[in-house]
């Protein structure tokens, strides 16, 4: 009798399921089963065959299907999925099929996978709607179009999304047309260098390649996606393909692609394939295939392609590994950067991390001898050669909104030389309203004249005062523009103000959302807000910027979140670095209370973000926080406030029982977590510290058996984050 052992796509149902094999059928690990639970029918991954089983045999069940002949998994996917689950305490199930695309994941692909879909213009319709369209997106797409046909599975490729291409469709500009599809679009031409490459060795060269076959995680102080070292990434990836190997390029946002993906293709020659949530199944699907069998020589994906499975991966590259968008938040909760050295171990291979403003846990790791500098070491840019900086006192200010009368002067002089400024705002609400672009009204409420929040999902303004709600509107209500955008309500509250402060002079937010429509614009005499960390000027920008702010911080020094500084000094030296190309003195403001802050000091008299680093390590070292201590919150969330209560209280008595002689281990909470407003469910936690991560790890070796004795997980909703970024 041969049992088999299959785990499901299910955080839920996150155990392992014992099957009877019947003798007619053969199965292989890694590969998908069909089997019925309480008649449901699941796809499972096989994980174990054996030949016994605690179950007794007349409740043991057949499996019904079996999906696949050989593993979906090579083996360094397979190791590094069930690394993962332990490390993060998550389901092994969910994980692997994460590392799947999403056809099979699903029992019966989509009709679509037989069809390439195009774009096509409606050049009927073209001449007469054209002049409508307002915004900078759809345009550029129109323009596209003209040219070429565009690849429905490709959009990302031209800087588009599907609403865009929809939003046109709706407009009877283009529409969708169906094209048989035949097998490998790939031009095998174009994978590896068959021809010798000649590139010149020097010092650094020669060290990476003298370690070419090995895990080593070297430091590069600079990012690939921001053309930072340029040469030395562009020589290593040739290396690279030279030797027949594929390379994995990782970036944080998804925005950030567009600008590497075409600079690399014009640069190198090769096949590059991008993977990020944009990309359809079918994409996806192809792309996995011909990654898996070495068609495909680099990819560049956010976090979800780091489980993609290569035929001979030979190099990883992490560009801005401080990031926090490398962090998970749904599901299980790791951090991408973590996962991405893991995988190099397992494989065997060099891994680089690059950042300009490496995280603190990663200058830990150089100076314990973890990880190698490949380039120069720490460059600290005199900045005071490019910047002007001027720390503002609000202490004794009366306050006109949020801005200094120095600030407002300073402003008005930079305008009337004709300049732009950039106003870098921190820490603001998640609240939206609507703003006009035009008239810079906001929505208000015509019972209350309080201001409108917009409620997405229901495409409806509020007034939280009078809970007056109407339909959302299609033009400004006070000079009937239909130029409007939906957007913060502290930023429409400052574009309001500053409108009226300076009523000819354009004022824009720039976002996350609207980043591309920015960046090869030309401004001069416009205010551009951002809100920390989403804007990011790149090398093309030609904005001529002349006084940069920074206003709202000082929230950074009361946060509950200890890594709230090193953020703060991530992004300021980001910002100041990306301007430093325009060979013009500029001015640096900053705004706070607390001018005598030792860590002002730091960020303005010293050379750069190195020196503040160290000194943001010391502090963390005195108070034994992460990188030199180590985090798990356990968060409990339920609509009964009594479940949590019981269940954390309850945890943390075990806990305290059990290792009350490990004088480094400390247990924090239960506390309060930020209420969760769109439901009304309550969230605690508790935090788990520990000096040695390996301790750690064996306290919570155990602890979803612990949990469930204590509750019912029905009740409640238990979530483990190791090594988490926010508290
Ligand atoms: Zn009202
Ligand atoms: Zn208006």
């Amino acid at each position: 009798m041969k049992i088999i052992q299959i785990v499901l796509n299910n955080e839920i149902l996150y155990k392992k399921f014992d099957y009877l094999l019947p003798d007619s059928m053969n199965v292989v690990l890694g590969s998908r089963v069909i089997v019925y639970i309480k008649n449901k029918e699941y796809i499972g991954i096989v994980i174990n065959i054996k030949n016994n089983t605690n179950i007794t045999q007349n409740k043991l069940k057949s499996l019904k299907e079996i999906l696949d002949i050989q593993s979906l998994f090579n083996t360094s996917i397979w190791s590094i999925a069930n690394k993962i689950a332990v490390y993060y305490q998550y389901s092994i199930g969910v994980i692997l099929f994460q590392a799947l695309p999403i056809y099979l994941r699903e029992k019966v692909y989509s009709k679509y996978i037989f069809y390439n879909l195009y774009w096509v213009l409606n050049k009927k319709l073209l001449n007469n709607n054209f002049k409508k369209i307002k915004s900078l997106k759809q345009i550029i797409a129109l323009n596209i179009l003209k040219k070429i046909k565009i690849n429905y599975e490709k959009i990302s490729y031209y800087g588009l999304t599907n609403s865009i291409m929809i939003s046109l469709q709706k407009k009877n500009l283009c529409f969708l047309q169906k094209k048989k599809y035949y097998s490998s679009t790939i031009n095998k031409q174009n994978i590896f260098y068959n021809s010798k490459i000649f590139i010149k060795k020097n010092d650094i060269l020669n060290k990476f390649y003298n370690k070419i076959n090995i895990f080593i995680t070297w430091i590069i102080s600079g990012s690939l996606i921001f053309f930072e070292n340029i040469d030395l990434y562009l020589n290593i990836i040739r290396i690279i393909l030279y030797k027949k190997k594929q390379v994995l390029i990782l970036v944080p946002r998804i925005y950030y692609i567009i600008y590497i993906y075409k600079f690399l293709l014009k640069k190198l020659n090769v096949s590059i394939y991008l993977l990020n949530s944009e990309t359809s199944n079918k994409e996806n699907f192809f792309i996995w295939k011909n990654t898996k069998n070495g068609n495909i020589p680099i990819i560049i994906g956010t976090s979800c392609s780091i489980l993609t499975s290569f035929l001979n991966l030979g190099l990883i590259i992490v560009n801005e590994e401080h990031d926090i968008a490398y962090k998970q938040i749904n599901k299980c909760r790791y951090n991408t950067r973590d996962i991405a050295v893991l995988r190099a171990k397992t494989e065997n291979i060099p891994i680089i991390l690059g950042s300009a403003t490496l995280s603190l846990e990663t200058l830990n790791n150089i100076n314990i001898g973890k990880y190698k500098f490949l380039s120069d070491k720490y460059i600290n840019i005199l900045y005071n050669k490019y910047y002007n900086f001027n720390l503002i006192n609000i202490n004794n200010e009366k306050f006109k909104n949020i801005f200094s009368n120095v600030l407002l002067k300073k402003i008005q002089k930079n305008l009337n030389n004709k300049n732009n400024i950039m106003l870098c705002i921190n820490n603001i609400g998640q609240v939206n309203t609507i703003l006009c672009n035009i008239c810079y009204y906001i929505a208000k409420c015509s019972f209350c004249k309080n201001n409108y929040i917009f409620y997405k999902k229901k495409k409806k303004l509020y007034c939280s005062f009078c809970k007056n709600t109407i339909l959302m509107i299609k033009y400004c209500l006070n000079c009937n523009s239909h130029s409007i955008s939906v957007i913060i309500i502290e930023i429409a509250q400052i574009m309001h103000y500053l409108n009226k402060i300076f009523p000819s002079i354009l004022i824009r937010y720039v976002d996350k959302n609207n980043i591309l429509e920015y960046d090869n614009k030309t401004y001069n005499k416009s205010v551009i807000i951002i809100n920390s960390p989403f804007f990011i000027q790149n090398r093309y920008s030609i904005l001529n910027i002349t006084l940069i702010a920074f206003i709202n911080i000082d929230d950074i020094f009361f946060s509950k979140n200890f890594r709230d500084m090193e953020y703060f000094s991530q992004y300021f030296f980001r910002i100041l670095k990306n301007n430093l190309k325009i060979y013009k003195k500029k001015e640096i403001i900053i705004q706070t209370n607390y001018i005598q802050h030792k860590f002002f000091d730091k960020l303005i008299n010293y050379s750069g973000y190195y020196n503040l680093a160290k000194f943001l390590l010391k502090e963390r070292k005195l108070m034994l926080l992460p990188p030199f201590s180590n985090h798990v919150i356990l968060i409990a969330e339920s609509y009964n406030i009594n479940y949590i209560r019981i269940f954390l209280n309850k945890l943390k008595d075990i806990f305290l029982n059990k290792y009350i002689n490990d004088k480094n281990f400390f247990i924090m909470g239960p506390m309060n977590l930020l209420k969760n407003k769109k439901t009304i469910l309550f969230r605690k936690q508790i935090i788990l510290q520990h000096l040695s991560r390996n301790h750690l790890h064996y306290i919570i070796k155990n602890i979803m058996k612990i949990a469930k004795k204590i509750i019912n997980f029905n009740k409640i909703k238990f979530i483990i984050d190791v090594d988490p970024i926010e508290y």
